[in-house]
C-alpha cells in the first residue's frame, strides 16, 4: 500500500526520516536544508554525489501537505527515484515526453487530487505546463536537482533549464531548492544568478568522499593498464563498476579484452542507438552486466548505490569531471576504489582538443591541475578537495600516495641526459619524440629531422619508456623543463633546468613504488577457494534479493542497499521488530521484505545458547508482553522449552503471571485428569485421558498453575498402577485399530 498522507498537518521530519527510509539521524546539512525549506526558504544546495541530496526534498514533499515538484533532466535518473520512493511506500511519480499522452491525464489528475507527493518533471515538460495547471496543484516545493545544468559555465549545460526561472514568478510562494554536486565557484554563483532568486540561502556540505580510495597509475601503455585492469577486476568478485574512456574505439577495446578473459562487460557510447544504450545501462543497474567501459556520457543517470569502482582508462580532462566520475562509486557509503590511468600520449590527446575547442585558455588551466594531481607526491585527496576549495589539514591514509609515501632516488645524471637531448634536438621535439630518440627509436619523423645523428641518440636505451615518460613528468612537474603548447608540445629547458645541465644543481625522482600495491596478480587458473560460510551467508542473501528485486522488476539495490545488506549479515536479524531497527529499514520495508530473507538469516545465526541463564531471557521477553508463541520463534526454541523456561522461573521464585493464557474450563479438566490418574507427574496419561483434548503444551501450562495454585497437593506425584493401566488399554485400541483398517 502507498501512503499520500495529505494532512494538513506538518509532520516531523527526524519521524519521516525513520518510517519511510528508516535511518535514525540525519547526514550533516540535511537537517538544517530540510528546516529551511519548511520555514519557506529558498535555498541552493551543493553536495557531493551520495551526500544525500534527495532527502532534503523528499522529506519536506511527505511533511507538508501537496505535491513536490522535483526537475530532473535525466529520464533514467527519475524513473529510478520513483521506483525506489515507491519501494519506501511513497506515492510517486514522473511525466516526460516518453509518456503517452492518457498515462499523462492520469498522473495530472492524481495530482490534482493530492494523491501524489512528488511529481518528477523534466525540463522541457515543465516549461509546456500551463499556469493554469501549476495553479490547480497545491504544490508545496519545487526541486531544481542537477542544478549546474542551468549554468553555461558548468559541464552540462542545458538550455531548457534557463527558463526554470519562470518559476519563481508562477509560483512565488513556494520554497525552491535547487541541487547540485558541482562544487566549482563560477557555476555556483551562476546557478543563483539564472534561477532569479532572491535570497537563496547557500548551503555547501563536504566535498569529501573518506570512502572512495584514490589511486593514479602512471605511464603504462594500453595494453599494460587492461592487464592491470584485468588483474584488478580478478580482485573484485562480481561487484560493479564503471571504466570511463575517452573514445568509442577505447571502449570497445577495453570491452572486447575483457571479455575474451571471461568477464562481462559492456561498452557504451554515443555511437549507440538509444534502444541499446539504455538496455546497457539497464543490465548495469541490475547487475546483470557488472562491468561497464564507457565514455562519459554513462553514469549521469545513475543512482546505482552499490558501484564499487571506477576506473579511468583516460585521464579526464578536468577534476570537476573526474570528481564526478569518480563519484559515482560508492554512494552506499561502503568502501569503494577508484583507479586512473595517467599517460602523455592522453595528455597531448587532451590538448588537441582543447586548442580545437572554445574557452582554450581556461581548459587548459583545468587541464594542467588534473595532471599535477595525477603526479603528486602529496595526499591527493589533499589536492583534490583544494581544487574544491577545502583544506583537508591531514593526510587522508586512503589514496595511493599515503598507502606508500614515494622514496627519492638520485636522478641528476639520467635528468643531464634527458636535458641534454632536449638542447640537442633544437628545444623543439615533443615529450613522444625525446623519450624516442632517449631510447634509440627512430621512425621517420625522428629521422626526417635528423634526430638519429645527435650524441645522445640511443643514450638511455636501458631505461622503459614508460620510466622516461615518468621522469620527463618530474622534470616538468619540477619546472626543469617546460611545454612550448603552440610549438607541437615542445619540451624547452629552463633556466633552473640549465643550471642541472651545468652541474649547478642535483635532482632527485621519486620511485613510484605505490603502483605496484594495488592490485595482487591473481592466477585465473586457480581454483576459486571454498567460500567461508559469512561469505556463502552474503552470497545467499544477496541472490535472494536479486530474485525479490527481479519480481518487482526495481533493482537490487532498490530493495535495500548494500550497507543495509552488510548490516543485516552482522545484526542478522529475524523479527520485524529487528529488522526495523537497521539502517535504511523502514517498517514498510520490513513488512515487505523480511519476511524473504528471515529464513535464510536463521540458519546462518548461532544457534541460542541453551544452560543457565538463558531460562531468565524468556522470561525477560514475557515480560516485555511477548506471547509463548513469539518468544519461541524469536528464540528458535520449541514452545514446549519456552513453557518449562517460565516453570523454572516460578520455581526459582519469580513471579510470572500465566493466569491470561489458562483457561478456567482447562484448569478444571486438568484437575479432574490428575485426580482420575492419581499422578500429577506425567503428562501422557492425562493426555490420554482428557482424550486429546488439549496439547501437550496446554497441560504444561494449566500443571504449573495447578501447583502454584496448590490444588494439586493431595494428589501423589506418580500412580504407577494407573499408567501401567492406561498404557495396556492404548496398547489395546492400537491393535483394534490395526485389525479394522
Ligand atoms: P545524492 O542525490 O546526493 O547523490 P542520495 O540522495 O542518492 O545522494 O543519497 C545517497 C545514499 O545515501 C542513498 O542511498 C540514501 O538513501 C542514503 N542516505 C541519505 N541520507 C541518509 C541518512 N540521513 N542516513 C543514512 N543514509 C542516508
Ligand atoms: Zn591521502
Amino acid at each position: 500500500m502507498e501512503t499520500s498522507t495529505n494532512t494538513t498537518e506538518r509532520q516531523d521530519p527526524k519521524h519521516i526520516l525513520k518510517k519511510y527510509f528508516g535511518y535514525d539521524a540525519f547526514r550533516p546539512m540535511q537537517e538544517e536544508i530540510i528546516s529551511h525549506v519548511l520555514d519557506g526558504g529558498d535555498a541552493l544546495v551543493l553536495m557531493p554525489t551520495g551526500g544525500g541530496k534527495s532527502l532534503c526534498f523528499q522529506i519536506p514533499a511527505l511533511a507538508m501537505p501537496g505535491v513536490c515538484i522535483v526537475i530532473s533532466p535525466l529520464i533514467a535518473l527519475m524513473k529510478d527515484q520513483v521506483d525506489t520512493l515507491k519501494s519506501h511506500g511513497i506515492s510517486a511519480a514522473a511525466l516526460n515526453s516518453s509518456y503517452s499522452s492518457a498515462h499523462e491525464n492520469e498522473i495530472i489528475n492524481a495530482c490534482q487530487k493530492g494523491e501524489i507527493k512528488l511529481l518528477y518533471l523534466s525540463p522541457e515538460k515543465a516549461v509546456t505546463l500551463s499556469s493554469s495547471w501549476w495553479q490547480s496543484l497545491q504544490v508545496n516545493l519545487i526541486a531544481i536537482d542537477e542544478a549546474h545544468c542551468i549554468s553555461s559555465w558548468g559541464h552540462d549545460f542545458r538550455p531548457e533549464y534557463t527558463q526554470l526561472k519562470w518559476l519563481k514568478k508562477q509560483l512565488p510562494n513556494v520554497p525552491i531548492l535547487a541541487l547540485t554536486a558541482t562544487a566549482e565557484n563560477t557555476t555556483r554563483k551562476d546557478i543563483v544568478k539564472q534561477l532569479e532568486l532572491p535570497e537563496p540561502k547557500i548551503f555547501v556540505s563536504s566535498f569529501n568522499r573518506p570512502n572512495l580510495s584514490l589511486a593514479v597509475r602512471t605511464g603504462l601503455s594500453p595494453k599494460e593498464r587492461r592487464e592491470e585492469i584485468l588483474n584488478f577486476l580478478r580482485t573484485q568478485g562480481d561487484a560493479a563498476g564503471i571504466i570511463y574512456c575517452l573514445s568509442r574505439k577505447n571502449t570497445e577495446d577495453v570491452r572486447s579484452f575483457l571479455n575474451s578473459h571471461g568477464i562481462a562487460a559492456a561498452a557504451y557510447h554515443a555511437g549507440l542507438s538509444s534502444d541499446e544504450r539504455s538496455r546497457i545501462q539497464g543490465e548495469f543497474i541490475t547487475d546483470k552486466t557488472p562491468v561497464v567501459c564507457a565514455t562519459i556520457a554513462f553514469g549521469m543517470g545513475i543512482d546505482k548505490s552499490n558501484v564499487r569502482f571506477v576506473i579511468h582508462y583516460n585521464l579526464p580532462k578536468n577534476m570537476e569531471g573526474y570528481y564526478q566520475e569518480i563519484g559515482r562509486a560508492g554512494r552506499d557509503g561502503l568502501p569503494s576504489k577508484t583507479i586512473l590511468f595517467y599517460s602523455y600520449p592522453d595528455v597531448q590527446r587532451l590538448l588537441s582538443f582543447i586548442h580545437d575547442g572554445a574557452n582554450e585558455e581556461i581548459n587548459l588551466e583545468k587541464l594542467k591541475w588534473i595532471q599535477s594531481y595525477s603526479e603528486s607526491n602529496i595526499c591527493r585527496r589533499r589536492i583534490l578537495l583544494s581544487y574544491f576549495g577545502e583544506n583537508l589539514q591531514e593526510n587522508c591514509g586512503n589514496c595511493d600516495v599515503c598507502a606508500n609515501p614515494p622514496k627519492l632516488e638520485e636522478g641528476t645524471t639520467t635528468a643531464q641526459m634527458a636535458l641534454s637531448a632536449i638542447v640537442r634536438m633544437g628545444q623543439k621535439a615533443n615529450l613522444t619524440q625525446v623519450v624516442q630518440v632517449l631510447r634509440g627509436n627512430s621512425p621517420a619523423d625522428i629521422r626526417e629531422k635528423n634526430w638519429h645523428q645527435i650524441k645522445t641518440f640511443g643514450v638511455g636505451r636501458n631505461i622503459s619508456s614508460g620510466n622516461w615518460n615518468r621522469y620527463l613528468m618530474q622534470l616538468l612537474q619540477l619546472a626543469l623543463l617546460e611545454m612550448v603548447y603552440d610549438e607541437n608540445y615542445a619540451l624547452r629547458v629552463t633556466t633552473a633546468g640549465w643550471d642541472v645541465l651545468k652541474g649547478n644543481q642535483t635532482v632527485q625522482f621519486t620511485i613510484p613504488e605505490y603502483q605496484k600495491i594495488i592490485v595482487t596478480k591473481t592466477d585465473p587458473e586457480e581454483k576459486p577457494a571454498k567460500l567461508t560460510k559469512e561469505a556463502q551467508f552474503r552470497a545467499e542473501m544477496k541472490a535472494k534479493r536479486k530474485e525479490v528485486a527481479a519480481s518487482e522488476d526495481v533493482p537490487a539495490y532498490v530493495v535495500f542497499s548494500d550497507k543495509t545488506l552488510e548490516e543485516l549479515l552482522v545484526v542478522k536479524p529475524i523479527t520485524l521488530e529487528a529488522w526495523e531497527t537497521i539502517t535504511g529499514i523502514s517498517q514498510f520495508k520490513a513488512e515487505k521484505y523480511a519476511h524473504h530473507f528471515i529464513d535464510i538469516i536463521k540458519r546462518y545465526r548461532p544457534k541460542p545458547r541453551s544452560g543457565p541463564g538463558t531460562h531468565m531471557e524468556t522470561l525477560r521477553y514475557f515480560k516485555e508482553g511477548k506471547t509463548i508463541e513469539e518468544i519461541a520463534q524469536l528464540r528458535e526454541l520449541s514452545i514446549g522449552t519456552i513453557i518449562v523456561h517460565l516453570e523454572r522461573c516460578i520455581n526459582e521464585g519469580e513471579s510470572v503471571d500465566l493466569t491470561a493464557l489458562v483457561k478456567e474450563s482447562l484448569l478444571a479438566d486438568v484437575l479432574l485428569a490428575c485426580e482420575v490418574t492419581q499422578q500429577k507427574a506425567q503428562l501422557r496419561p492425562l493426555f490420554d485421558t482428557l482424550e486429546e483434548k488439549y496439547s501437550y503444551d496446554e497441560l504444561r501450562l494449566a500443571m504449573i498453575q495447578l501447583k502454584r495454585d496448590e490444588k494439586l497437593n493431595h494428589i501423589p506425584d506418580y500412580n504407577q498402577e494407573w499408567v501401567e493401566r492406561l498404557e495396556q488399554e492404548r496398547l489395546q485400541k492400537q491393535i483394534e485399530k490395526q485389525r479394522t483398517s
